[in-house]
């Protein structure tokens, strides 16, 4: 069933949109089963899920942390990511770009909006966004390639829309600024109930977990 459903959604995908596998509480067999089906990136929320799924899984596909990132784990997750989705503060971004200085390698980030304004959530609010990102292009591993959010949650896709469309104009207005350094490519937003919302308002990268793996026990 995870393969089909894989199969499914990347055939309704339209060109040039990139699907990430959720996969938090999942085994890495149920992960493997969507990879052999053409999953090519996993997302996961936390590192210590990611190392035992990364162990089974390995470079065969592309890593992408979409939770929250903890400063003292970062260094366990240069290793294991191609994409950290979730960057909201310079003092996470410079502890990433120095110990990426230390493995001499570099890492592609998103920045993570804080579309609802909601205080007690992660995400850089949208009005501080451009000089975050104009600080944090000033770090020599650390590379900006596009914006992600969650959004508010509630049970229509419908209300995720105003903060979809407040993302994406945040990220033309970023590109249209040329920060030397910053690439605004991805624009990673929507998830099962919402992609569709999403994608037409721009997403390029979903990140899907229930239509792929089925409902979730716990997490
Ligand atoms: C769990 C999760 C998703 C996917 O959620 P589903 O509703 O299972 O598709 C997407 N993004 C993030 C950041 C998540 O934590």
């Amino acid at each position: 069933m995870i393969g089909e459903n894989v199969k499914r959604i990347l055939q309704e995908l339209p060109p040039g949109v990139r699907l990430v596998g959720a996969a938090k509480t999942r085994t890495p067999e149920e992960i493997l089963e969507a990879v052999d089906a053409g999953l090519e990136i996993i997302g996961e929320n936390y590192v210590q899920e990611a190392e035992a799924a990364f162990a089974v899984v390995g470079h065969r596909v592309k890593w992408h942390l979409i939770g929250h990132l903890q400063r003292n784990k970062v260094k366990k997750a240069v290793p294991i990511f191609d994409m950290i989705e979730t960057v909201d503060s310079m003092k996470l971004a410079r502890e990433i770009d120095k110990i990426c200085l230390k493995v001499d390698r570099s890492m592609p980030v998103l920045i993570e909006i804080n579309s609802g304004e909601e205080e007690q959530k992660a995400g850089v609010f949208p009005a501080r966004a451009a000089s975050l990102i104009r600080e944090i292009a000033t770090l020599e591993r650390v590379k900006v390639q596009g914006l992600m959010t969650m959004g508010p949650f509630t049970g229509d896709p419908e209300d995720a829309r105003p903060y979809f469309q407040i993302t994406r104009k945040l990220f033309q207005e970023i590109a249209s600024l040329k920060i030397p350094g910053v690439e605004m490519r991805y624009l990673s937003m929507g998830m099962s109930n919402s992609y569709k919302v999403a994608l037409e308002e721009g997403a390029n990268l979903v990140r899907i977990g229930t239509r792929i793996f089925g409902e979730r026990q716990y997490g």
